[in-house]
């Protein structure tokens, strides 16, 4: 069992049409036909939404996608159109909405992976490659690749792991060349960003990117990826500290690990695999946690967070 521990119900914002209520982020249309995206600072981990928020999640993973979309508007277009409140939505959607682009959506979870580790190790293990793709002998848990490798996914339902599938797969699904190019993309974006994230102390490990296309866009342009969802956020991305990576070893990372931790831990009395829903989390790994998220953004943006 998994999904929502508590379901919200979403907020009704006159002249917003409520579209989705996703793991973390709750979607609306405006009137202008423009896709509003709220983050909240709802969690998941293990496939559960937990049932306790963490405070200013949503405007640290906003304000860190709106910071990296900026870094890599030179590279890849963006689906960004601001960041204004909608008229008559709570005060509260300060600093945490992005008004959008509506795209057709490219139905493949671009991930880059750099170093080894989650579900990539696992395959590894097994069979020495990840996405079917050969790797060397004698890699661990935390080592850096040779070079940076596509291993797309397959989006799932709330509460379903995200399939990995090969480069084959994903050329069957949109076509050999939608998915050049998203290889190309995803490479070309993660190697910028791991560099702007080196510069700062952190390996970017790995991270996920989503695009789409935009049907309004002129002949032509049509097909031209645009970077869409959150970037490189602490949800979507694994970032470890430079001066703590040591292969073999779990690394420890600006994402839920703590959160994970816990659950996993005698203290949550959790069943994980009884299909009992997790726990709320206490006061003092809820504060980690928050502390984790602002630390990611400070160090990578350089700002104080706010
Ligand atoms: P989760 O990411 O937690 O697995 P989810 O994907 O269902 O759950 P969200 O990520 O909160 O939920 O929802 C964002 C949704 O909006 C995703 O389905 C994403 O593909 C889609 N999306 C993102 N940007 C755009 C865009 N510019 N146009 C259309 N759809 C978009
Ligand atoms: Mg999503």
């Amino acid at each position: 069992m998994s999904g929502f521990v508590d379901k919200p119900e979403p907020v009704q914002v006159p002249g917003l049409e409520h579209l989705h209520t996703g793991k973390v982020r709750d979607l609306y249309r405006n009137g202008a036909g423009e896709l509003v995206m709220v983050a909240s600072d709802r969690i998941s981990a293990y496939d559960w939404v937990l049932p306790t928020v963490i405070p200013d999640k949503g405007r640290v993973l906003t304000q860190l996608s709106v910071w990296w979309f900026d870094q890599l508007a030179d590279l890849v277009p963006n689906h960004v159109i601001s960041t204004e409140v909608p008229e008559g939505a709570p005060a509260d959607w300060a600093g945490r909405t992005m008004v959008c682009r509506p795209l057709r959506m490219i139905p493949v979870e671009c991930v880059a992976r750099g170093y080894l580790t989650g579900s990539g190790l696992k395959e590894y293990e097994r069979d020495r490659t990840v996405c079917g793709l050969a790797l060397p002998d004698g890699l661990v848990d935390g080592s850096e690749l040779p070079a940076p490798i596509f291993t797309p996914a397959t989006k799932a339902e709330v509460g379903e792991h995200d399939e990995n599938v090969s480069y084959e797969e994903v050329a069957r699904l949109v076509g050999t060349e939608t998915a050049a190019e998203l290889r190309q993309t995803t490479i070309a974006v993660y190697s910028r960003a791991r560099e702007v994230a080196r510069d700062r102390g952190l390996i970017l490990a790995d991270t996920k990117f989503e695009f789409g296309t935009d049907p309004a866009a002129g002949e032509g342009a049509g097909e031209r990826l645009v970077l869409a969802d959150e970037v490189l956020t602490s949800d979507s991305s694994r970032y470890w500290p430079a001066d703590q990576w040591s292969p073999g070893i779990p690394q420890p990372s600006f994402d839920k690990q703590i959160v994970r931790d816990w659950l996993t831990s005698p203290a949550s009395g959790w069943d994980r695999a009884a299909e009992q829903p997790p726990p709320p989390l206490p006061l003092e790994v809820v504060e980690r946690t928050r502390a984790r998220y602002t630390e990611a953004y400070e160090r990578l943006t350089g700002s104080p967070w706010h």
